[in-house]
């Protein structure tokens, strides 16, 4: 099997990938918590996992991935309360949306997706294992881990002389409960909040802690090692330190081998969130008639380590060259063979650590190379696609809305009584809209302005 290296978080190196299992490989995703729509900084780390799959599975390995889905947390609880549902109704509405998001970004089904309160059980063993381990104990207000007694905390993030200031910082709630004020809950006990949401349990009724649920996920979902745990970078600290904390007490092994994680998408100067309220959603994309697979394309364009500077210019930029990348496949013949000499280019690149915008590159290198035959260039493109995912093979149906079909149609009528400077004048309404008219011997045909 050719080599695949990735930059690890944890050694802070890009390492040279080993599987757990020969051929194999499980990974773990942290997952949306489902409590509103995705915008579309959760979606590029969404596109990163799909792209770590779609890697491993380009390499011939078996892959099976998981991602889990937050279906209570405070956020999620707090949020069905507000509006007057109970948790599972509110908290499905938003996975059917994120699970529509991921499907037309061509982001592939995980293997497995469990959601956080089908998985009580499993938390409740975790924490049982802890409290009797003693690196748990019991507070007023909830089941707490005690971090002096891990060793190495912090060490993902490369905190290990972590500064009460910065815990403090990461933890609002009730610090006078804990032992520690660095310590967090793994589990809380239950409150008039919580409304109908709680579980009961030997160490007392109550819900899990967020960073609970992700280990014992992991945990039921592969095992008590695993080999890739991914997700954005905000996640570093608290979250999958806290992660390692937990597994690794209860389990007393290595958790993940490799810790990979996305840069964050901004807007301005500042990381786009739901707190901020600086984000954008796939409904506005596509509002705007632009194909989410365009975003995904421009996703492929920076590395995904690096942060990506969402703009609208950018993502049209995007969207002419995935469209031109679409139309010109769609016009070659098929019939041909892959070109060993460009696979083996794509491939090298892939596996240094995911250079997709070098691997973007190469395809539009590949496209205008003409000592390749075009059948080839077709099967070529179609193999890489199997990685890129932007669907290059199906034609995209352009959606022309009620004003530009107007448009086009008042047009044709100038054009027909032969009123060309009114004609011209609405083309130059049509293409203010982002689109065009070709006349054809069938009537006037609307493509997009980008083409
Ligand atoms: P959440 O739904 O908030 O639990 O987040 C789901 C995933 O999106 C996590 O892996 C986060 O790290 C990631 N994420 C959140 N904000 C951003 C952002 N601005 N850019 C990239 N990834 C993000
Ligand atoms: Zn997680």
């Amino acid at each position: 099997m050719p080599d695949i290296h990735l930059y690890n978080t944890l050694t802070r190196k890009t390492e040279l990938f080993k599987p757990l299992v020969a051929k194999k490989v499980g990974m773990y995703h942290c997952g949306p918590t489902v409590y509103d729509f995705a915008h579309i900084g959760n979606l590029r780390t969404a596109i990163f996992n799909d792209l770590v799959r779609r890697l491993f599975e380009y390499n011939d390995y078996i892959v099976t991935q998981v991602m889990n889905i937050t279906d209570v947390d405070d956020k999620t609880i707090r949020a069905s309360r507000e509006a007057g549902t109970t948790l599972e109704s509110f908290t499905q509405k938003f996975e059917e949306k994120y699970l529509a998001d991921i499907s037309a970004l061509n982001i592939l089904t995980p293997h497995l997706l469990p959601r956080a309160t089908e998985s009580i059980e499993a938390m409740i063993e975790m924490i049982a294992t802890l409290l009797k381990k003693g690196v748990a104990y019991k507070g007023a207000d909830g089941v707490y881990m005690s971090i002096s007694k891990v060793k190495d905390y912090g060490a993902l993030a490369g905190l290990q002389n972590i500064s009460k200031e910065m815990t403090l910082s990461h933890n609002h709630a009730d610090e006078y409960d804990k032992e520690n004020a660095q310590d967090f809950a793994l589990w809380k006990f239950k409150t008039e909040a919580d409304g109908a949401v709680s579980w009961k349990t030997p160490f007392g009724e109550g819900r899990p802690g967020w960073h609970i649920e992700c280990s014992a996920m992991a945990k039921s979902a592969l095992g008590e090692t695993i080999d890739i745990h991914t997700g954005g970078s905000d996640l570093i600290f608290p979250h999958h330190t806290n992660e390692i904390a937990q597994s690794e007490s209860a389990n007393e092994k290595p958790f993940a081998k490799f810790w990979l994680h996305a840069g964050f998408v901004m807007i301005g100067n500042s990381k786009m969130s739901k707190s901020l309220g600086n984000f954008v959603t796939l409904r506005e994309i596509e509002a705007k008639n632009i194909s989410p697979l365009s975003f995904r394309y421009l996703t492929l364009t920076s590395h995904y380590q690096s942060l990506l500077n969402f703009t609208w210019e950018s993502l049209a930029g995007a969207d002419t060259a995935r469209q031109k990348l679409s139309t010109f496949f769609l016009s070659l013949p098929s019939g041909g063979k892959i070109n060993s000499d460009y696979q083996t280019r794509f491939l090298a690149l892939i596996n240094d650590n995911l250079d997709m915008p070098k691997a973007i590159a190469l395809v539009w290198e590949l496209v205008k190379d003409e000592k390749v035959s075009p059948e080839d260039k077709r099967a070529t493109l179609s193999d890489f696609d199997r990685v890129l995912g932007l669907d290059l093979s199906t034609e995209t149906e352009l959606i022309v809305p009620e004003a530009v079909s107007k448009l086009v149609a008042d047009r044709e009528m100038a054009r027909i009584s032969k009123d060309f400077a009114r004609a011209d004048t609405l083309r130059a309404q049509i293409k203010a809209q982002g689109y065009d008219v070709k006349d054809t011997a069938n009537g006037p045909e609307v493509i997009s302005h980008s083409k």
